[in-house]
């Protein structure tokens, strides 16, 4: 299977802090599948590391008020140009992401609260029809079979 993944769940630093999102369960996952590498944010020309940004009223804006809506509508743009140009028959993306996130995504008020929605890119992918797994699910499944 061809398999485009959020670059931080591959243990690329390009989280906003300038950690990532690497897992085991993200790697078992992988094993034995084409891997297609993305960072929309970075793509969208924020640097590493960044002011954390939530979705505000449509707008992407970062903890200090400025907007970085441009930076990340671009980042999934060009998301968008790579999954059309290569089909990737699903893309695991990171949860929570105002970005990537495809189940859930911060609500804007930058006091930790969740709400359902989806990142930018996200939105993006599935409205073009591209299959997409939140990496929240992956991880709840693998530690569900880690108990058994
Ligand atoms: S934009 Fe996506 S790939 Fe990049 S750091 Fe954020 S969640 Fe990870």
């Amino acid at each position: 299977m061809k398999i485009l993944v959020s670059a931080c769940l591959l243990g690329k630093n390009c989280k906003y802090n300038g950690g990532n999102n690497g897992h085991p369960a993200v790697e078992d996952f992988l094993r034995g599948h084409e891997v297609i590498p993305v960072c929309p944010e970075v793509m969208g020309g924020l640097p590493i590391p960044r002011e954390p940004a939530e979705i505000c009223g449509g707008q992407v804006i970062n903890r200090k008020g400025v907007s970085v809506d441009r930076e990340y509508r671009r980042g999934a743009e060009l998301t968008l140009e790579i999954a059309r140009r290569e089909r990737p028959d699903l893309c695991l993306l990171q949860a929570r992401s105002p970005s990537c996130g495809a189940l859930q995504i911060y609500d804007g008020s930058f006091s930790g609260t969740l709400k359902a929605g989806m990142g930018i890119t996200a939105e993006l992918l599935r409205k073009e029809g591209f299959r997409i797994l939140d990496s929240g699910e992956l991880l709840k499944t693998w530690e569900e079979r880690q108990k058994e």
